[in-house]
């Protein structure tokens, strides 16, 4: 731990994953205006003080958001000393563009980022890619690895991704970001834990030995459920579905079902030697602090004595 640059008390999320303890860490996700800002802010602090292992703070899509980005993760890492994880996204930016975003995360203190492509827009979909400075997301881990002194961390899909030709291939550029510098990998969301165990597997099989974060997204209304399947694409158990049938229509009692189903994923997880495991939070606190209050007795601790 450090606290030199702008007081930013940067801790590598690496070193937070390798610790043989039980961890669980948070995504947030900036406001899209400046008027949502102080809201968002709010939020993000209210799930920093309940201490996560680390928090993410995605990049909006297209950079729109940025400054958002990095302000909120500098404000938890100052204010909370909790680690914070940066998102970046390339694939609609210039490379002029990205170098000015690695710099100012530099002058920020910022040393851990998620590199990413960034979903592909209708005009990119359109366009020739042999123009774009930047194709693939490996090619910005390539960049933030040349840059030095970051930590980086990548995405992969337990249900492949959607362009991808087929999972074989998708696994061996999952590899080729882990060979251009990606330490570990956060997965998009799972709602069925033997997809993951499955993916992780057929990763370790093709010599991918970095850690693997699954990422587990509480569904604490019903609304959530359709925009989770069209963003994610992700499987949803038949127990899972029951779940929303029968109390989809009590806010109340659908959060705290929700809540229960994302518990209870996580302890399947641990108690299968998954030790690290990354929350969509949504920016709801209480989501966040519930689902750490069921955990107390587990996080911290090591079960594999
Ligand atoms: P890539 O690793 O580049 O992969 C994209 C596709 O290209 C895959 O099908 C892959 O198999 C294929 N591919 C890769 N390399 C090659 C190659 N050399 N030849 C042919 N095909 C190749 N989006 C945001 O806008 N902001 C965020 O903050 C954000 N955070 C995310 C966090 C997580 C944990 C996850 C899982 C996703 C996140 N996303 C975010 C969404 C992400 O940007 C999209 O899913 C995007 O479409 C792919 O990004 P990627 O980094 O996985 O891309």
């Amino acid at each position: 731990m450090c606290g030199s640059r702008n007081e930013v008390f940067a801790v590598k999320i690496i070193d937070i994953l390798n610790r043989k303890n039980m961890s669980l860490s948070f995504e947030v996700f900036p406001p899209k205006r400046e008027d949502g800002f102080d809201s968002v802010k709010q939020a993000t602090e209210e799930i920093a003080a309940a201490r996560p292992a680390f928090m993410s703070v995605t990049y909006g899509a297209g950079g729109g958001t940025s400054r958002f980005t990095m302000e909120i993760a500098q404000n938890i890492e100052q204010k909370y000393h909790v680690p914070t994880l940066a998102h970046l996204t390339c694939v609609s930016s210039s490379r002029e563009m990205v170098r000015a975003r690695i710099g100012e995360m530099k002058r920020m203190g910022i040393e851990n980022v998620m590199a990413l492509r960034g979903d592909l827009t209708p005009e990119l979909e359109k366009s020739d890619p042999a123009g774009w400075d930047y194709r693939y997301a490996v090619q910005l881990v390539e960049e933030l690895r040349e840059s030095g002194g970051f930590c980086i961390g990548a995405a992969c899909y337990p249900e492949v991704h959607p362009d991808s030709v087929n999972q074989k291939e998708d696994l061996q550029h999952i590899k080729e970001k882990v060979d251009a510098g990606a330490e570990f990998l956060t997965t998009q969301m799972v709602f069925d834990n033997n997809l993951f165990f499955n993916f992780l597997y057929k990763l370790r099989e093709i010599g991918v030995t970095v850690p693997v974060l699954p990422g587990i997204m509480p569904i604490t209304n019903a609304n959530q459920v359709k925009r989770a399947i069209k963003l994610s694409g992700s499987f949803m158990p038949q127990r899972f579905k029951s779940i929303v049938d029968y109390f989809g229509n009590d806010p109340e009692a659908m959060k705290q079902a929700g809540i229960a189903y994302a518990t209870d994923q996580i302890i399947d997880l641990y108690a299968n030697g998954i030790t690290n495991v990354h929350v969509y939070s949504m920016n709801k606190p209480d989501v966040a602090k519930a689902i750490l209050d069921n955990l107390s007795q587990i996080l911290g601790k090591d079960f594999a004595r």
